[in-house]
């Protein structure tokens, strides 16, 4: 409707537009130190075994206290990355996670690993593998007790670089994780070609498998997929008994979602 497409639509859209830009010039400037200032913390979510129930793997996931507020990472990585602070805060969530998979295994859960979500420019930094490696022995960890998160996106932004950190992490034995799989454009002669072996199939689907043919298909697809490639699959999001059933079904290995528990200090998570 032209009516609602007048002058004071566009000052709308500036507006909005103005104080998004604003809010993260503010946190940009709130996240220098942030880390020093002890306003960062990990939250823990259980990953089950579809077949025995039991948590096999906790995912580390950052939270910020920012001026008495938890803000969440989907807003303040992209901030962190723009400002060159993802490495620092990158190196001390992995540090934290090491430090809190210790205190699990020695507390009763001696089989469990962790898993950490690595951003794009991490994964294009060569000294991670260094750095990796020197957090692991410093925790006196073997790397296949770590699984590192990487999206489509980041493999496909600087493929020569990612390949190369990438097979230098494998050596170590890490398990490397490809997140969010479904939204990106990755093909699967590029997956053929990483040393991937677990693929988080997108929550997205999983959200619309119990009412949508076209999202049980397109699981099934994935699912083909990845046992074609040797890998295993975990149904990120699960939320219902429904949904459970039907990715395990589908022949989903893993499970990730609120049927299982939230994000939540490791405490909740130590006897
Ligand atoms: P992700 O790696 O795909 O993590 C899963 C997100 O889905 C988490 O949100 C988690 O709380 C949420 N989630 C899990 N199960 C359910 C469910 O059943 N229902 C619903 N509604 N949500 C569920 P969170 O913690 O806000 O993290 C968002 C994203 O931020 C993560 O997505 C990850 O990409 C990124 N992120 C988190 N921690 C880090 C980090 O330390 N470094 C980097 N680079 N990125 C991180
Ligand atoms: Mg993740
Ligand atoms: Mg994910
Ligand atoms: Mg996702």
């Amino acid at each position: 409707d032209a009516k609602f497409r007048g002058p004071a639509a566009y000052a709308f859209f500036d507006e909005s537009l103005r104080t998004a830009a604003t809010r993260s010039v503010e946190l940009g400037s709130a996240l220098r130190g942030a880390v020093a200032r002890g306003e960062m913390a990990v939250h823990y979510q259980p990953i089950v075994s579809l077949r025995t129930h039991d948590v096999l793997v906790y995912e580390a996931l950052v939270r910020w206290k920012h001026r008495g507020r938890w803000v969440g990472p989907d807003e303040f990585i992209p901030v962190a990355e723009a400002t060159n602070m993802i490495s620092e805060i990158g190196t001390w969530v992995l540090d934290t996670a090491l430090g809190d998979l210790v205190r699990l295994r020695v507390a009763g859960a001696p089989g469990i690993s962790m898993s950490v979500n690595l951003s794009v420019l991490q994964l294009r930094d060569e000294r991670l593998p260094d750095v990796v490696a020197d957090l692991l022995a410093s925790h006196g960890l073997d790397g296949s007790v770590l699984g590192l998160e990487v999206t489509e996106s980041a493999l496909i932004a600087d493929p020569v670089v990612a390949n190369r950190v990438l097979a230098r992490l494998a050596e170590q034995d890490i398990v490397l994780v490809l997140d969010d799989f479904g939204m990106g454009y990755s093909s699967l002669g590029r997956l053929r070609d990483l040393p991937i072996t677990v693929i988080k199939i997108d929550k997205s689907f999983i959200d619309r498998v119990p009412v949508d043919d076209a999202s049980v298909s397109i699981v099934s697809a994935i699912e083909a997929m990845a046992t074609a490639l040797t890998m295993r699959t975990v149904a990120e999001g699960v939320e219902t008994k429904e949904q459970e059933r039907i990715v395990t079904e589908l022949g989903c290995t893993y499970a990730q979602g609120y049927l299982y528990g939230r994000p939540a200090p490791v405490e909740t998570f130590l006897p």
